[in-house]
This record gives C-alpha cells, structure tokens and sequence, in this order.
C-alpha cells in the first residue's frame, strides 16, 4: 500500500521508456525489456544498486509507434509514474531481455533531461503528494471538499457495486473489498482503472489528470461501463460467478504487495490453453519417464499464476517437450546402387571416400543398426566434406543438419544448461533434433578440430556421450532433464586435421582422408558441377554465359591457389554475376530501344562490360582471357617457382598444413662475421634444429662437396655469418620436413651454384646425412603440382605414398626418392652436385610412377 508520507523519491530518476501498457501508481506491471536503453538502465542501476532507492526508477509511457521506434529519443510523454522495481529476471530466449515488476508509487513530471545515454537520466517533480495518503480520509473529503467529496463518493460506491456482482469465495475479491475500504479514496481511481478492462489510451488519460477531480471524472466511466459490461454478461451468458470473477481478476490489479496480470490483450482463454497443451502432451508420443515429467511440470503450470516468471520457463520447457520428435521418424530408403548414382552425380572423382561410404551405408544396410565408428572426413577445406554429407542424408532419406563445433567452448552448448538458470536452453543436439522434427536425421558434426575448452567444462566429453553408440540411446540433456534416445542418428564428423581433434574423440571415428584436387579435377568438377550450379543460382542459362575448357585452367592457377574448389566456385560466381548484368541490361535494352544490328555484335566482353551504353552482348557471352581480366581483374598469382630460384641460397621446399599442401622457399644468405646462424620466418623448435642439424652436416661435409665459406676456406663457417629466412614471415612454421631443403639452400649458397628451378622437396634429416620419411606427401605432391613444379625429390620410405596420388599428376611430375642427402643435392642441381658421382656410389633414383 502506498502509504506514509515517508516515500520521497529521489528528485533524479532514471527512466525507463515502455510501449508496454500504463503504469499507474499502486498498481503493478510486469514489463519485458529489451531496447539498449531500457537494458543499460537494468543492468548499470537495478542489478549493481545496493540500496533501496537504487530500485525506484521512473516509468514513462513511450506514445511512439514501436513500429518506426529508432535510436532517437522520442519525445517524452510529460508525466510518468515512479516505481519500485520489486523483481528483476533476465533471459537469454529468443533474445536477451529482462522481465521486470514494478510496483507504481506516485506521478511525476519531467523538469529536464540529465543524460540520454546510456540509459535515460532526468531531473524529475513529484506531483502526488504521498504524505496526503496516510490515513483514511472518507469522512473528511466527503464533507471538505464539496463537488470532489461527491464524486469519490460515487466513485466508492460504484466500485463497492463492481464487487458484490463478483463471487466473494475468490480469495482476490474478497480481499480487494476489504481494502477498498482501507484504501484512501485519493488512490481509488488508479487503482481501480488499473484493475477493470481499460485500454492503454484510457490509463494514459488518467495518468495525465493531475487534479485529483479530473482524475475521478476520467476514470469513473471506465468503472461504470465495466458494471454495464458485466450486467449485461449476466443477462446475456447467464454467467455463474466463477466466471465474472475471471472478468475481473484476470484484467487483474494490485494491491500492494500482490500483483495481478494486466495485459490488456490477453484472451480468456487460458484454461483452453492448459488443456490444448495436455492434449499435445498426450499426443506426443514420449516415453514414460518424459511423459511423467511433462504431467508434473503441467500440473504445477495449471497452479501457477500466468504472471509468475517461472510460468513462462515452465510453458517454454513444455512447449519443447511436445515438439521433439520422440518417436517421429522418416522411413530409410536405401538402395546401394542408387546410392553410388547419386553420389557419383552429385560429385566427381573422389573415389575412395565415395568407396568407403557406400561400405558403410551398405553395412548399415544389412545389420540395420548404426552401431560401428563413426565417419569423419579429414582435409582441407572446399574439397566437399559436408556436401558429401549433404549426399549420404539425400541417399538414405533422411534430414540433414549440420552442427557447427569451431570455437564451442562449453560443455553446455552440447548438454544444455539446467534450467534452474536464468536463459537456460538446450544444447545443440536436442535444438538440431528439434528443427529437423524427426529422431534419425544425418547429423555433421563440423569442425570437430577446432572444439576448445574452459572454465565451463569440456566439450568433446559431452560430444563422447553423444557419440558412444553404448551410451547415446539415453542422452540427457541438461536443460530436458530427461533421456532422449540418439541412437537412430546418424552421425558424421568433418576436420581439417586429425592433430587436434582430442584423442578420445578421434578414437571413436573412422578418419577419411579428402586430399585436395589437381588442376584437372578441379577443371572437371567446375564443369560437371560448379558451372552449372553458379549459373542456376544466378538465374542464367548455358545459352547466355559459356566458360570454355579453356579458361578454366588459367582461373584455377591464376586466379586461386587453394586444395579444394572454394575460391574457384566463387570466382565463378563472379563471372555469373558479372554476366547476369550485362544479359539483364540487355534485356532492358531491348525492350527501350531499338538497335541497330551493328552495336549489337561487340565482340569483346570488355567492350560490352564497360562501355555505357553497352547494346545486348550476342548469346552466350564466351569468357575469353580477355574477358576474364576484365571481371577478375589482373590474376592474383603467377608463377613465381622459376622467377624466385635465380640466385644461389634459394631452395623450394614442400609444406603440409591443414589447408592443405603448400609450396615454400627457403632463402639464405652469407655475411662476414664470426659464425652465427640466424634463423628468421617463425620457426618452431623442431624447424630450428633442423637449420643446426644441416649447418652440421655440410661443414663435416663441406671438403666433400667442394664447399667454402666466404674467402675460399674450407669451413662454411669461418669468418662468417649465416641468416636463414622461411618467407610468409608472419606464418608459424614446424617440423622436421623441411631438413633437405634447408640443407640443399645452403650447398647452393656455399657452393655459388643455382638451385634447379623446377625443383621442390621434402624430407627430414639426421645428423649422419640420411632422408626420413615425413607426412602429407599427397597435398605436398599436390601443391608442388599447383605451382608447375616438374620434379619433386622426397624420402626412400615414402615412395608407397606416391601411389595414393592420380595417374596423371604421376604422370607429369618426375620423383626423386632419395635415401641420403648426396642423393638430394645430386638431384637438386643441374648436372649433379660436385663429388658426388665421383666419391659416393649411390645410383641416382629416378623413378617415373
Ligand atoms: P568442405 O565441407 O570440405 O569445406 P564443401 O562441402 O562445403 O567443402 O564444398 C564446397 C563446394 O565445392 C560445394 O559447393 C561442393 O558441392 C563443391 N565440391 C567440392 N568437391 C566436389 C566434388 N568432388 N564434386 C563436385 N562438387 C564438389
């Protein structure tokens, strides 16, 4: 109860601007909160006050349309009503809002505004005089005050009338009359307005009525059309008194200290809607233990007042509990030779990953069960992990969806958060399962390399659960609380590299390799499928745009420089695009003017492109290498292998990163000075050591290999100086491969001879000059490929891997193995390298696979 002059409210009150309904003193609101404003002024004063006057804030009216709201401050309504936040909750669902109730204590006026940023800061004037409410008053205003003694007399009467046609049982009503004769007559106006039917308008009316007399003249015929209104229920409906008690009590009200609903749009129609729910709960088909719990959650629903917080957490918990597809299903429909068409249609080459699938789908078939490992495919990106993916749901029938893991830190993101916490929701698996709507979709776990970890748990032991075909047919989510059988999906898993996928993840799955393409897989996956796609999305024919066999190649190695077809796919995005405009032009163009049949055959693209008033190109446009200039612009990467070898101390090395294989030069130089190697480029520790190991080896070799160091000594070393440079020197570098390059770089710079531009290598070092086998020979063949490299010099040991790689990048490159460093340097330089043929006995190894 508003009472006791002892409320004053501060004279500066932070504002809150509501579209939400009115808030009139001695009622209480629940109001939602969500523009930035509103929540800095939760946040900064309500959550981090201490005090009580901390949680008084002023409540005005925002009369602007939501509709066209801006960031602007709209002009404030003139008269607002301070309030004292008595709940705060905040919620991350659907959006970040917070839910506040507030209790209105008395009006005020704006004297000026203080601050609008962050949140509204306004020097404010009390206009009800609080201390006026302390006592009862009836008598006194009845004889004082003449013509206001009268109408808050009828005003009291009228409203004495309103409850007796309610049901005195409910305990609200009977209430309500007791206090109506506490309640100072001052207060009954808005109180009473907020409680019966009013609109938003007609509460602002009586907001605005400063003087007490207007205030009862606004608000008492809203008081009597409610009593028409019910009247005439009665005689119409034959209304019991149950039911004209939800008239009223659901409009609801206030009294201090209690609260009811004053939404003004709410229906009646809540009964109907426990029960629609209950139906659906029953029709859901869950199992026991979920049903029990949905029963327990929707009998403590039906107990709750609709204004309570945890009214709408538990209607949102039901409210998915019903929609999951507990046992909704689609029907497999596996057909293994259908199943090759397809994914032979939808994607070219890629063999042995099309080979293994169709394994695992064919077993699958047969023991229909998906007990076994799960597939993750591993390889760079663009090389069609997920729309292989895409294609396996598309065999079987089933949905897909795809999960994406980089960067999810908490276990909660899998499991959910219990719902005991402010926003919690459900973790990805149980929303995924709930947007595909039903229980065995084809799930792609993507990017199971790049999960993290922290303070909130780990998320690859929840995605464990997920996975273990022992455990995941009772998942629990933490914010269902309940068990949800997962063992009818079917999961796929995808990773750029298996390095940092954890080890008790990576021990479940069966790793398929992807490796990236080559020049002519790329040409023919653009052609069968990248053109046609691109030129579909963009709305165009093969009648219209034509990319001749020609031109792909020169888009591929000029244009991109990656494993997979990504940035080819884009580029041809941007041909379709640029193409579209000029065939819409033409359009256009046609039907606005009338051509001559001259300026319409342009020849050139370029011409058609960017002359201004360009006629319609004559169909199809062909893209030349002219016209390819002109939309990509001048090629992004050229052939820079031969360029760069044209002094001594320069070798090509190959490098193996999760994007795949990459070409990398090794540079180094000589200075006089005493000995000191300086490594630069962002070397690990391993690639460090590499750099010593080779420095070692030539200098016990250099009389061997005719070696000197800058005054003709024998010792590489005197007097000198070395500085090796790995360029890209803002990228990490690692590992132990790149030892024959590093070694075969300095032999060229101590011994003044070139290097072989066509040349690039791989393979780790020891001390006593033998080659070790080394990793990711495919994508390094691969890159070494990409870059016009003819010969590639690599480990003995890892001759078997050259067989994993197309006939026909077999077929073009020449394949040194090499089983010491002799072999290497031998092979690197033109004509061998000194001493070698003379002293050392191993035959040179040239093998064409
Ligand atoms: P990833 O998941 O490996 O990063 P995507 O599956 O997203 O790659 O593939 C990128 C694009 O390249 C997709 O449009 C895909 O259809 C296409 N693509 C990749 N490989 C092939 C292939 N072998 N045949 C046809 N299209 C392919």
């Amino acid at each position: 109860m508003v009472s006791s002059g002892a409320i004053q409210i501060p004279s500066r009150l932070p504002l809150l601007l509501t579209h939400e309904g009115v808030l009139l003193p001695g009622s209480t609101v629940r109001f939602s909160v969500d523009s930035p404003r509103n929540m800095h002024l939760v946040r900064e004063r309500l959550l981090k006050g201490t005090s009580l006057k901390s949680t008084i804030i002023g409540v005005i009216p925002n009369t602007r349309d939501p509709e066209h709201d801006t960031d602007d401050l709209p002009t404030l309504h003139k008269i607002g009503t301070a309030g004292i936040a008595v709940q705060v909750v905040g919620s991350n669902w659907p959006k970040p809002h917070y839910t506040l109730l507030i209790t209105g204590l008395c009006r005020f006026s704006v004297s000026s505004l203080l601050k609008e940023r962050p949140f509204v800061l306004a020097e404010v004037k009390q206009l009800d005089q609080l201390e006026r409410y302390t006592a009862p008053q009836r008598d006194a205003t009845a004889t004082d005050d003449g013509e206001l003694g009268e109408l808050s007399e009828k005003f009291y009467q009228a409203a004495v009338q309103l409850l007796g046609m309610l049901d005195m049982s409910v305990p609200v009503v009977a209430k309500f009359r007791r206090l109506l004769d506490s309640l100072p007559r001052e207060t009954l106006p808005d109180v009473v307005a907020s409680m019966i039917r009013t609109s938003n308008k007609e509460k602002l009316q009586v907001l605005d009525a400063l003087s007490l007399e207007e205030r009862f003249k606004k608000a008492l015929p809203m008081l009597t059309r409610q009593i028409e209104g019910l009247k005439l229920l009665q005689k119409t409906r034959k209304m019991s008194p149950d039911n004209e008690k939800r008239v009223l009590v659901r409009k609801g009200t206030v009294f201090p200290g209690r609260q009811f609903n004053l939404d003004e749009e709410d229906e009646d129609d809540d009964g109907d809607d426990t029960a629609a729910l209950e139906r659906k709960v029953h029709g859901a088909n869950m199992p026991e233990a979920a049903l029990k719990i949905c029963l327990k959650e929707l009998k403590r629903l039906k107990k709750m007042p609709q204004s309570m917080p945890e009214y709408a957490l538990t209607r949102n918990y039901l409210d998915l509990m019903v929609e999951l597809p507990w046992s909704k299903s689609t029907k497999d429909c596996l057909d293994i030779r259908a199943a090759r068409t397809l994914l032979d249609n939808d994607h070219y080459a890629m063999d042995k990953l099309k080979r293994r699938v169709l394994e695992y789908l064919a077993v699958r078939q047969l023991k229909t069960s998906l007990k076994g490992p799960i597939l993750c495919f591993v390889g760079p990106p663009g090389v069609g992990k997920t729309s292989v993916g895409r294609s396996i749901a598309r065999t079987l029938g089933r949905e897909f969806h795809r999960i994406a893991l980089g960067g999810v830190c908490d276990q909660s993101d899998i499991r959910g958060h219990r719902r005991t916490y402010v926003g919690s929701m459900p973790g990805r698996i149980i929303n995924g399962l709930k947007t595909v709507g039903v229980n065995n979709p084809v799930f792609l776990l993507d990017e199971v390399d790049k999960l993290g970890k922290s303070l909130q748990g780990d998320p690859a032991a929840a995605l464990l659960e997920v996975l273990d075909p022992e455990q995941n047919h009772s998942f629990t989510d933490h914010y269902l609380n309940v068990a949800f059988d997962l063992s009818q999906v079917l999961f796929i898993a995808t990773a750029n590299t298996t390095a940092t996928i954890p080890p008790a993840l990576l021990d479940r799955m069966e790793v398929l390799e992807v490796p990236g393409y080559t020049q002519e897989e790329k040409v023919e996956i653009a052609h069968r499928h990248l053109i046609p796609n691109q030129l579909e999305q963009h709305g165009l024919t093969p009648q219209q745009l034509h990319i001749p066999q020609s031109t792909t190649p020169d888009i591929i190695s000029r244009y991109t420089r990656e494993a997979g077809v990504r940035s080819l796919e884009r580029k041809i995005g941007a041909i379709c695009r640029a193409v579209a405009v000029k065939v819409a032009e033409g359009h256009t163009l046609t039907k606005t003017e009338t051509l001559t049949p001259e300026n319409s055959k342009h020849e050139c693209f370029a011409v058609c492109l960017f002359s201004d008033k360009a006629a319609p190109p004559e169909l199809p446009i062909v893209i030349d290498h002219i016209a390819l200039k002109d939309i990509l612009g001048p090629p992004v990467f050229e052939m820079e292998v031969s360029e760069r070898l044209t002094l001594p101390g320069v070798a090509l090395g190959l490098a193996w990163t999760p994007l795949g294989g990459e070409i990398m030069f090794v540079e180094a130089s000589r200075m006089e000075g005493e000995g000191q190697l300086t490594l630069t480029g962002q070397l690990g520790d391993v690639m460090k050591e590499s750099a010593h190991l080779a420095i070692s080896w030539l200098r016990a070799n250099a009389k061997t290999y005719q070696l000197t160091n800058m005054v003709g000594g024998s010792d590489p070393l005197e007097g000198t100086d070395i500085h090796l440079h790995f360029p890209a020197g803002a990228v990490t570098k690692d590992g132990p491969s790149a030892g024959v390059t590093i070694v075969t770089c300095l032999a060229s710079l101590f011994s003044g001879r070139l290097v072989r531009s066509d040349v690039a290598m791989t393979g780790e070092i020891t001390l006593r000059g033998l080659v070790l086998p080394v990793g990711g020979i495919k994508d390094k063949v691969l890159a070494a490929h990409r870059a016009g490299v003819k010969r590639v010099i690599l480990p003995k040991r890892n001759e078997k891997d050259l067989e994993e790689l197309p006939a026909n990048v077999r077929a073009n490159l020449d394949f040194i193995t090499a089983t010491n460093l002799g072999e290497v340097l031998n092979a690197s330089f033109d004509g061998g390298f000194p001493g070698v043929s003379g002293t050392r006995a191993h035959p040179q190894l040239t093998s064409k696979l």
